[in-house]
């Protein structure tokens, strides 16, 4: 994996949400802290971020459905200490000017891939471009080995710091990577999320179909979208800020609203052409869990830490996530698709179209 990312460090564990964890507690993240997470994303960054013993404060997204760096500055307060960059279903973040707005405030970028394994960004792999990236291998991703996950980094000190906090504080095979601490200075408590032998030997696999798997969605995405913009003279579609590294995994309508986009998926679904609004079509804060800063900690950690600018989720903090997300509609695009699909996938969300004088029609 470290070859393929062209960086030289890979740790295998045993989900992204791990990988998170252990991402954060390399860097030292805990108790007191503030991490950056986007509106638009999984319930596992957040709750990575609140299981390492921080809390998430939420940064809006713009067309592409990626975070919005110019929301950065917003929501950075002395109390962040991390950004957590989450480029969704395989439409790579914007990482220059996410990085420049970090190495501004000497902030470390966390990158999780978990939905954009082999995405690139001007040639560089989704996950080697920030501070230490994270993968997930779980089964809805682009490639899986039932459960599973990776941190990846360039830094040798993080890299020892995530060994250890996976590993029950331990560093089994130093020599290996030439680094030479001590255990009494290096050793820490830590976790177990040991990657098992077993699903080594099923990602090993995996991980070398992954190229395949990544250009023929590309090649059909491309087929899709020539094929709809042809018919479709209005057609809007999630914004993309680099088109080579996108994985085409999915295809992100932009609707007017959100009744409109209701009705688009009720008459695709009609059309058997299965399309859906990503997490209900809301921000991940209005998870009531997040909302109401459910933990099973009785003191109400880490929430509880007395910040200087406390958060409150309840106030709708990213409006432009609440707008499109409601609107935006997802078609899966599978590596089986076989050409014939193809054909029938457009006719019908051109036919749907038309019914529901969408995009021109
Ligand atoms: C799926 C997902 C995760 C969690 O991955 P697991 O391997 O299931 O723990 C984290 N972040 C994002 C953005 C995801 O989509």
């Amino acid at each position: 994996m470290a070859d393929t990312l062209g960086v030289p460090f890979a740790l295998g564990v045993t989900s992204c949400t791990a990988a998170l964890i252990v991402a954060l507690k390399a860097l030292g993240i805990g108790y007191g802290d503030k991490v950056i997470v986007p509106a638009n994303t999984f319930m596992a960054t957040a709750g990575a971020v609140v299981n390492a013993g921080a809390v998430p404060v939420f940064v809006d997204v713009d067309d592409s459905l990626n975070l919005d760096p110019h929301d950065l500055e917003r929501v950075c307060d002395e109390e962040v200490k991390a950004i957590i960059a989450v480029p969704i279903l395989g439409n790579p973040c914007d990482m220059d000017a996410i990085t420049a707005f970090a190495d501004k405030r000497g902030l470390p970028v966390i990158e999780d891939v978990a939905q954009s394994c082999g995405a690139t960004y001007k040639g560089r792999y989704a996950g080697t471009i920030g501070t230490i990236g994270t993968f997930s291998f779980q089964m809805n991703k682009i490639i899986t080995a039932g459960e599973g996950g990776a941190v990846v980094t360039s830094d040798p000190t993080l890299f020892e710091r995530a060994v250890r906090y996976h590993d029950q504080g331990m560093f089994r095979q130093k020599e290996r990577y030439g680094i030479t601490s001590s255990e009494a200075d290096h050793a820490l408590i830590g976790q177990n999320y040991r990657m098992s032998e077993l699903t080594g030997a099923v990602l090993c696999e995996q991980w070398s179909k992954l190229a395949t798997i990544n250009s023929r969605t590309r090649q059909l995405h491309a087929e899709l979208l020539q094929a709809l913009q042809a018919s479709l003279p209005s057609l809007r579609t999630r914004s993309v800020v680099d088109a080579e590294g996108y994985l085409g995994s999915n295809l992100g309508f932009l609707l007017p609203d959100a009744e409109q986009a209701d009705a688009f998926i009720r008459t695709l679904d009609a059309e058997n052409i299965g399309t859906h609004l990503l997490y209900g079509g809301a921000p991940v804060y209005r998870q009531p869990q997040l909302l109401h800063q459910h933990t099973v900690d009785k003191t109400g950690f880490p929430f509880n830490y007395p910040f200087r600018h406390p958060v409150d989720y309840a106030q709708q903090p990213c409006p432009r996530a609440e707008n499109l997300m409601a609107r935006t509609v997802y078609l899966p695009i599978s590596p089986l698709l076989t050409g014939n699909d193809l054909e029938q996938i457009a006719a019908g969300i051109v036919k749907t179209c038309r019914a529901l004088t969408l995009f021109g029609e």
